[in-house]
């Protein structure tokens, strides 16, 4: 079981998980050109993935996901809430879920999580592999009593760790926006990442990966603070997810 990413941030996000049978794709937040350079740089083809796991529909989710699907043939899975046709395009193999019942696909089992996030029906996902948990965790506002239960037990975990309070607050964006980011429907802060650390089962956790990392309102190195802060017991490896690079496959059996 092993994950990796094509890029991370609010400009595209995509993140790929394989357990050497079936690899799926979770959001694709870029053209279906720079998907293709950025799979090849991965060692993957657009035939290897299995499928595409959308997270909800805004576009550093969802930008080339339907013209993906739509050139290389590829199924879709998502929340009825999250498609709209008008605005995401055509998908022709469209798998509907429901955010509180976990699936097959191939040999790797999906567990949906709904969040709390400024969209229409989001959820995260955690994907499940010879006994193998790996959590994607993007794209919320706060975290929730459900949210713990369903991260507890990761050994592989994307966390969003978007801003830094005070970065957001002294920050360029507009007073509205530094609403939306900071509340309680918007994103997770390098804090409040932490704090879920606190609540997980840090024990079993061996890669966790600092992602969706804001350019503006934030560092690599602040969110490491923040983290490290609740992790002087721990003994895993933390890794960052960047925008242009994602990060390099993290194999979970070693
Ligand atoms: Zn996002
Ligand atoms: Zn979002």
């Amino acid at each position: 079981m092993r994950f990796a990413s094509l890029g991370s941030g609010s400009h595209g996000n995509g993140t790929l998980i394989d357990d050497g049978e079936t690899c799926v794709l979770v959001d694709l937040g870029f053209t279906v050109k720079e998907a293709e350079r950025r799979l090849k740089r991965l060692g993957k083809t657009p035939a290897d993935i299995d499928a595409i796991l959308v997270t909800h529909e805004h576009g550093d989710h969802v930008h080339g996901v339907a013209p993906f699907a739509r050139k290389h043939k590829r199924a879709v899975y998502m929340t009825p809430g999250t498609y709209v046709e008008r605005k995401m395009g055509v998908v022709p193999d469209m798998k509907q879920i429901n955010c509180h019942k976990p699936f097959l696909i191939g040999t790797l089992s999906i567990e949906p999580v709904a969040v709390p996030h400024d969209a229409k029906e989001p959820c995260q996902y955690v994907v499940s592999s010879n006994g193998f948990n790996v959590g994607v965790l993007t794209d919320l506002g706060h975290i929730t009593a459900h949210v713990v239960q369903q991260y507890a037990d990761c050994h592989g975990l994307l966390l969003e760790c978007n801003h830094d309070t005070q970065m957001l607050e002294q920050g360029p964006y507009p007073y509205p926006l530094k609403q939306r980011v900071g509340g309680d429907h918007g994103h997770l802060n390098n804090n409040q990442a932490a704090e879920l650390l606190q609540k997980i089962n840090l024990g079993g956790l061996r890669h966790l990966v600092m992602s969706h990392i804001s350019e503006k309102n934030n560092s690599p190195e602040l969110a490491e603070k923040a983290l490290l802060g609740v992790l002087e017991e721990w003994t895993g490896t933390l890794y960052t997810a960047d925008q242009e690079l994602g990060f390099d496959w993290i194999d979970l059996t070693v």
